[in-house]
Parts: structure tokens; sequence; C-alpha cells
């Protein structure tokens, strides 16, 4: 049943897609469809969020489907986020089913669907088509048919993308498998001319693109640089209420999100965080953004992707990000519908140490990826990732990262068997010129960020142009073209000093005692995998976090500069410890953790702190043997290990008492924990643990 495919026929399907009789295609959304459906060829859509990519693939999908073509399958990161979309795909009846972990229910009825052909477009997630179970059962048996398969977000095929997933790397297999009469549509609102020649090699080289303009006219942009963080809270309390409307300030880590949000709403600004290690009520949030119910939400790049509110009314930043890109793709989203909204950029001191840091940890180094392979050979019976942990020296993370792109590679020098990890014979080598060019882009992005801070020309003619968009010129509307600040600069000196108090007083952390030894054999003479209740330490506290702002870069003065911790610092230990903390049982002695390589740093600091407690300090503790650096080990196997049979205690007549255990810094709590048993076994009273800064970094 062939109907005409004609631009008025196309066009009725779109307005009644739209629910609105005088929609109009956007500029190039006609060329588009006309390019998938009657030349079917290969095509990469360049055009900002709100442009119109979806209704592009599903008016194609239904044109195609009217000449007898099989399903479209679209892969995107953003299923989540579709619904709306699959609304406006049922108004032209076209078939929308989608398959992910929530569904599971539902694959055996979908697989029907699909081999009755009455399926017209099937949503997965790039992460499913890594899935076994899925390829054989389902994409299988339709691959030979699909009639239009479409990249949604296709800048993460790019390994030069801002966002590259290891996952897209299985896109480009399917893609160069398929029959080149197949079209391909991939999609992205952002990719400079890199990017896009990297997406044409991936699909091959009759990739027609098109590209629209990437400003933003209703979007004024302002840089204000405020190197401390006490500043930043201090503007950002004097003139959010004066911004129009509800908006987003972005982060670069989850701690910032998590605090910034707690000093806003401690001033009476009604803001809430938002990133990835929010387990429920994130889509709530998103809701009560989208509803103007909150001023900002406090987010890190974890709200990306696919959030869409059209009248967003500021998107600022409370650090600069890594690269213009990423700056581009967050501060769009502000204003797309509005007359006016306001783009600024915050930056302090502290942007270029955690962008480093993320550049750096991005790839894991060649060290981690031979011990993990050589560990895999040496197990003919496979290893499971705790029993890796015990023959590899990394973090659970790094492994993780580490397992993920092996994985990936074809082939693969790795395979999985139900939670087993195995070595297959292939012989693999990292690329690591890719790589080291990888990170050498990354810091010339992070370079092109410091420009602009500073660029005396149009800020958007600025970002037009690192985005590779022909059409940019000068805005008129940002604080470069009108040459005065949109916002002023302006803060009060008294509400600095009390973002900075702020900061000090929320800067502590609860040491929670561990309950379990390394092994299930137990560790170093204490027999079962459960600590013994009266071995374990009490919950304690930590003054900060290392070389964070406030305490945590005093902390690091003394330890690395001055040898010897400000009395300062023993003030507000007295005050967290008789004020916030208030332990219970009340200390009646203080001890420390001995060290053989700096002597007397941690000594000399306790017995200040316990002469101004008021309490005995008794150093009992002897470091009997040379240990690794802590911050060398890297999982907890390691951690544990490496401090083995390595401290005694001396007994003390007053020991049976609670005692304050004091240590400089804080990482995997194995010090503490090994220490508190000894103390408990040699017959101290309760271990309540003290440090003065926590050294994981909680970057993400
Ligand atoms: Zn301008």
């Amino acid at each position: 049943m062939n109907k005409p495919f004609s631009k008025d026929n196309t066009l009725s399907l779109l307005r009644q897609a739209l629910n609105n009789p005088t929609a109009t295609f956007h500029s190039e959304q006609w060329e588009a469809i006309e390019t998938l459906v009657s030349r079917r060829t290969r095509l990469l859509v360049v055009q900002r969020t709100g442009w119109g990519k979806s209704m592009v693939y599903f008016l194609a999908t239904r044109l195609l489907r009217e000449q007898g073509t099989g399903p479209t399958l679209l892969v995107s990161p953003l299923l989540a986020l579709m619904r709306n979309q699959i609304e406006s795909a049922q108004r032209i009846n076209v078939k929308a089913v989608t398959i992910n972990s929530t569904n599971r229910n539902e694959w055996q009825k979908i697989t029907e669907q699909l081999q009755r052909d009455v399926v017209d477009i099937l949503l997965i997630s790039p992460e499913r088509l890594a899935n076994d179970e899925f390829r054989e059962t389902m994409l299988l048996p339709v691959a030979d048919r699909i009639g239009l398969f479409v990249v949604d977000e296709a800048h993460c095929i790019s390994d030069w993308g801002h966002d590259f997933r290891p996952d897209y790397r299985r896109i480009k297999r399917i893609i160069q498998a398929l029959p080149l009469n197949i079209p391909v549509l991939a999609t992205t609102a952002t990719a400079n001319n890199r990017v896009v020649a990297d997406v044409q090699t991936q699909f091959g080289q009759n990739l027609t693109v098109l590209r629209g303009p990437l400003a933003r006219t209703s979007l004024q942009l302002q840089n204000i640089h405020l190197p401390s963080q006490a500043a930043r809270m201090a503007w950002l309390v004097e003139h959010l209420p004066q911004l129009p409307g509800s908006g987003i300030i972005y982060t670069l880590t989850v701690r910032d999100s998590q605090r910034l949000t707690e000093w806003l709403r401690a001033c009476g600004i009604n803001a809430h965080a938002y990133h990835g290690e929010l387990k429920e009520n994130r889509e709530e949030l998103e809701q009560a953004l989208l509803h103007n119910q909150l001023k900002a939400l406090v987010a890190t790049s974890a709200l990306g992707m696919g959030f869409d509110k059209p009248d967003l009314g500021f998107v600022i930043h409370y650090q600069r990000p890594g690269s213009v890109v990423h700056y581009y793709q967050q501060v769009g989203r502000a204003g797309r519908a509005l007359s006016q909204a306001y783009g600024i950029l915050l930056s302090g001191e502290e942007d270029q140490h955690i962008t480093r840091y993320f550049i750096e940890t991005a790839f894991p180094p060649q060290t981690h990826i031979n011990e993990v392979l050589t560990a895999l050979n040496q197990a003919e019976k496979g290893l499971t990732i705790s029993q890796l942990e015990q023959h590899v020296n990394l973090r659970r993370s790094q492994l993780d990262k580490v397992l993920k792109i092996l994985m990936t590679e074809t082939p693969s020098p790795v395979s999985k068997d139900g939670n087993l990890w195995f070595a297959t014979p292939v012989n693999y080598r990292v690329d690591w010129n890719k790589i080291e060019n990888l990170k050498k882009t990354r810091y010339q992005e992070q370079q092109r960020m410091t420009e602009y801070l500073h660029t005396k020309e149009c800020l958007m003619a600025f970002l037009a142009r690192e985005l590779d968009d022909p059409q940019g010129e000068s805005c008129g509307r940002c604080a470069s073209c009108l040459q005065k600040p949109l916002i002023p600069f302006t803060f009060s000196e008294q509400r600095a000093t009390f973002a900075m108090q702020f900061l000090m007083q929320h800067s502590t952390q609860v040491i929670e005692p561990r309950k379990q030894w390394p092994t299930k054999e137990g560790f170093a003479g204490w027999q079962g995998k459960n600590i013994a209740p009266k071995l374990r330490a009490e919950q304690g506290r930590v003054l900060c976090l290392w070389g964070d702002a406030g305490w945590g870069e005093l902390v690091k003065r003394g330890k690395q500069q001055d040898g010897r911790f400000d009395d300062s610092l023993v003030t507000a230990s007295v005050e967290l410890i008789q004020r916030g903390w208030q332990p219970n049982p009340v200390p009646r002695w203080v001890t420390c953790v001995p060290s053989l390589n700096h002597p007397t740093l941690v000594p000399d600091f306790a017995q200040r702190l316990a002469i101004a407690l008021n309490l005995p300090f008794v150093p009992l503790i002897r470091k009997i043997r040379h240990t690794h650096p802590q911050k060398e080990m890297q999982n907890s196997y390691q951690q544990a290990h490496n401090l083995a049979n390595a401290f005694a205690v001396e007994p003390w007549q007053g020991m049976q008492q609670a005692v304050l255990l004091i240590d400089d810094m804080i990482d995997s709590r194995w010090t503490l924990t090994i220490i508190a048993a000894l103390l408990r076994q040699t017959g101290s009273g309760p271990v309540l643990p003290f440090a003065l800064a926590m050294t994981t970094p909680n970057l993400n």
C-alpha cells in the first residue's frame, strides 16, 4: 500500500504528530527526511536541542514503513526521557517499543511482535547492544530487514568527543556490517569539526552532514572570576534571587553540589542538590525544576543530555568545566523559549586542579591493564572481582574501568561468564599513542576554556567558533559586547566571612568503623570474617577533606610545608570534639598513630590537643616495621595486608577507659581498625578515632 511520498503529505503527518495544525518544518528537517526516505543514505544531523530530531526519525519511520521496509532500530542513552516523543509517534500510528532492564516481563511479547512485524520502531540503550541474549534472541532475527538505523547522541561514538562511551564502539561495528542501502541517521546537538570528521570515518565517507546554527539568540553571557569558594558563595546568595525564573547551577564535583546546596538553603534560597550518587528522587527533582518549584538545582554533569526545560531562566557555573563543548552544552540549556536568559560562568582557583584530575584518571594506566591481564592469565578457572582484588593492587572502581575498556575491544582479551572473568587467547596491546593524543587534546580543551574566561571578544561568537559553527557573529547582548557587567561582581565581605565559617563547619566527616576483615579467614591472627564487636573502633570524626577550601588547605600546609600543624587546627578540633561531636563514651585519655617517616608531626599535634582537652597524652603505640605508604595501596585487601604486624601496643595502667585515637590523615581506615583492635586486645576502653583530614578525593 504505497502512498505518494511528498513534502505536503509529510507536512500533514508532522502536524498530526505535533497535534498542531499550523506547525511547519524547521530549517532542514524536510531535507533530512527526504535524504533518508528517498535517497536511503547515511546522514549526520548536527542541530541544537529543540530543533526536532525525533520528528525526523518518527516521520521517516512512518514513510519507510509505508514503502514496506522493516522496523527502525534506535539506539539512545536517553530512553527514560523519551516518553513525550513516543506519544507523538503514536499520533501518526508509529508503534514504538523499548526493551530495557525494567520491562523484562514484556520481552517475550515484544519478540513475537517483532517477528510478526507489527513494531515500527524499537528503542534500545547502547548497553543493551552489549547483551548477548538480546543480540541473539531479538536483534538477529530482524537484523536483515531493519528499515532505518538511528544513533542518537552520536558524538558519544567519537573517542574525541566530550562524552565518549565504550558501549558505542559496538554501534560502529554494527554500522560497518549494515548493507549500504539501509539508511542510517546519526544525531547530535554538539559536535565540532573534529568530532564530525571522526563520526564520518566510522559511518563511511558517503555520510551527508546537515549542520544548523548553534548560537542562542536569547542567552546573555558573562564571566566572573572569584578565586575563593567563599566569595562565590556570597555572590550567589546576593544575586541569585534577582535572576529570572528557575535555573541550574553546575558544580564539578558531587561534594560541591551538596555543600553549596546546604549553604544556599541555609541562606533561605530554595535549591536542591542533583548528582549521580542520588539513587532515588532524581526524576522528582527534574519535575520540580520543570515546574519552577525550585529556584535552582545545584547539579553535576549528571543533569545532562536530554534534560529539556525551554523556559530555564539561567545556567550558572560554580566552577569552569573542562572544555568549551561541555560548557556550551550546559549553558545552552538556558532560555530556549524565553526572550532573555543568563549564562554566567563563575570560576575559581580549584577548577584547574579538578579538571586535571578528571583528565588524568579517564583512562587506566598500562600497569593497571597489565596487572589485570596477568592475574586473569594465571587463573585457569577464572576470577571474580573480589578474587581479582586479592591478586591486583587496584581499587574496585579502577578494576571496573579496566575490565569495561577491555570488554569493548575487538577481539576482546577478556570474557565474562556469570560473575567469573577469564583471559582469552587474544594478544592485546593498548594504543598508547592514541591515548596520549587524547590526553593532549583534553589539556588543549582545558586551555581553550581558560582563554574563554579572559577573552575580550563576544562570548557567544567565541563559543560558536570553538564549535565550528560557521554562522557565529557578535551577539550584541553579552557582557563583552555591552562592555559592562550584566550582573555586578560585588558581594558583601561579611557574607563571604560567613561563607568561610560555613565551609569550615561543614567540612566535618564521620568515620564509620570497619566491621569486617579483608578475607573470610580473618586477619593477622584474628579469626573469622567479622571483626569481633569488642575489638572494633567506635564511630569517629574527621575535621575536613584534604586540600579542601577552609581547614583542608591548612592541614595540607602543615604536612607539606611547615612540618607542624597550626594551633588554629587544635582549636578547631577541640571545638568539633566538644560541641559538634560530643562522643559517647567521653574519652579519658589521648593516644596517636605512630609514624617512622614523620616521628613528631602527629604526636606533637596530639599532645597539644590533649592539653587543650585537659586529658593525659599517652603515646603507647609503636611502629615495629616499615610499611609502604598506605596511599599506594589501592584496595582493601592490599591496604590491610600492608599493615599486618606493623604495630605494637604497650600496656598502661589507665588504659581501660575510653581513648581518643589521633591521626593526621585517614584513607582506607585500616590503620585505625587494626590499631583499635590491638588497643582493645591490650585492655583499653572504647577507641574513638579522630583525624585532621580525609584523603579520598571524592571528585565524581
Ligand atoms: Zn556578544
